[in-house]
């Protein structure tokens, strides 16, 4: 099978504000076809490489391509590359319409295929009762259609997207995140999705990289990565993780017996040359039980110490001795729960859940 061409290519991007690296020797190759979220906190570099990609931004070293093309060769207005910002940044003198026209007008396509493209694409995010409004006069989620059907009326291959459902409200936002992944499933445009939000990237994502101060701490497919962090920053930050420090007390065929502040567990899978190593395990992996109905290894007397019930799950704040542990639990019982504040119980931490971590 013939091999694609990436969509686009980064290889060894260097981007510098005085001593501020924003992009340090970033490499990233994004798939035709795919939802790809670069995910990190604040200034870790998410826009910057956003910028460069799509020629807003120039980078010190390194090369981009784009479906191939070394993009220094294709200027900024000519890349197959739009990009939609959370400011929305629409025309205020415009319609709806007329926004979405512009750049077709600019590029002097013919009239009749402007209008029946800005159609299509108003349909397609359903905004086409609202084409002959001026912006002040729609809502964010609709400014946000807007700035959508804008990007996606000149039929890029790539869509460069900088928090664009950042101004919203939860809900709205959760509402247009499913719209949205529906609609690039259907256009088959290859999406790049800057986002600080954990859950929104792995709702969304077919793979993610993880930023982390200008640099791509680690990147996968969306489930890969929440299951298999490899470092502090990473489990915490895509979901959350307890942490043990673990000291080997003995290898095994299958991995180890490490000691921890909760007690001696076994663990599953390669075990790195050192002898002390960070354990990672997802408070959702973490089963709580009652003294007496634990089954399973890894089994550690704990305290509750907190009770935070959110509906269809509750979140334990736990105690084995000092160590504090989380658990998360689906509420699948009809009633109490059966776990309260000050309570005795028992946890099992399943070989299998317990990640060793790099550093
Ligand atoms: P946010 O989520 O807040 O937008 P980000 O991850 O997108 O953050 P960038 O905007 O790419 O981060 O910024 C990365 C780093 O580069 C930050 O430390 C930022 O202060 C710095 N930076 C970005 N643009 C400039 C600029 N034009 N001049 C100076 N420093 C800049």
């Amino acid at each position: 099978m013939a091999i694609q061409t990436p969509a686009i290519e980064v290889e060894n991007l260097v981007r510098q504000f005085g001593d501020v690296f924003a992009l340090d020797h970033v490499s990233v190759s994004i798939r035709k076809g795919e939802f790809f979220s670069l995910l990190g906190p604040s200034g870790c570099g998410k826009t910057t490489l956003l910028r460069c990609i799509g020629g807003l931004d120039i980078p010190d070293e390194g090369v981009i391509r784009i479906d191939g093309t070394d993009a220094r060769e294709i200027p900024a207005h000519k890349r197959p590359v739009n990009t939609v910002f959370q400011s929305y940044a629409l025309f205020p003198h415009l319609t709806v319409r007329g926004n979405i026209a512009f750049g077709l007008q600019m590029k002097k396509v013919a009239k009749p295929e402007i209008e029946e493209r800005v159609k299509r694409v108003m349909d397609m995010v359903q905004i086409a009762k609202l084409a002959d409004r001026k912006p002040a006069q729609l809502s964010g989620g609709q400014k946000q259609r807007v700035a959508l059907a804008r990007a996606i009326v000149n039929e890029p291959s790539v869509l460069l997207l900088d928090e664009p459902l950042g101004a919203l409200d939860l809900k709205l936002r959760k509402e247009l995140q499913i719209e949205l992944l529906a609609l690039q499933r259907r256009l088959g445009i290859t999406f790049v999705y800057v986002t600080h939000d954990q859950e929104e990237a792995l709702v969304m994502s077919d793979r993610i990289a993880v930023m982390r101060a200008g640099k791509i701490e680690q990147m996968g497919e969306a489930e890969a990565l929440y299951e298999n962090p490899r470092t502090r920053y990473v489990s915490t930050f895509l979901g959350s993780c307890n942490l043990l420090e673990a000291t080997v007390r003995q290898r095994t065929p299958t991995g180890a017996v490490v000691q921890t502040t909760v007690g001696e567990l076994r663990v599953e899978g390669s075990i790195p040359d050192r002898n002390k190593f960070t354990l990672a395990i997802r408070p959702e992996k973490v089963a709580l039980c009652a003294p007496g109905e634990s089954a399973g290894e890894n089994r550690i007397k704990v305290k509750v110490v907190e009770v935070i019930y959110i509906g269809s799950e509750t979140h334990y704040v736990l105690k084995a001795g000092e160590q504090p542990l989380s658990a998360e639990a689906m509420n699948v019982k009809v009633g109490h729960q059966g776990f309260d504040i000050g309570q005795d119980a028992v946890v099992h931490l399943p070989a299998a859940g317990l990640l060793v971590l790099d550093d």
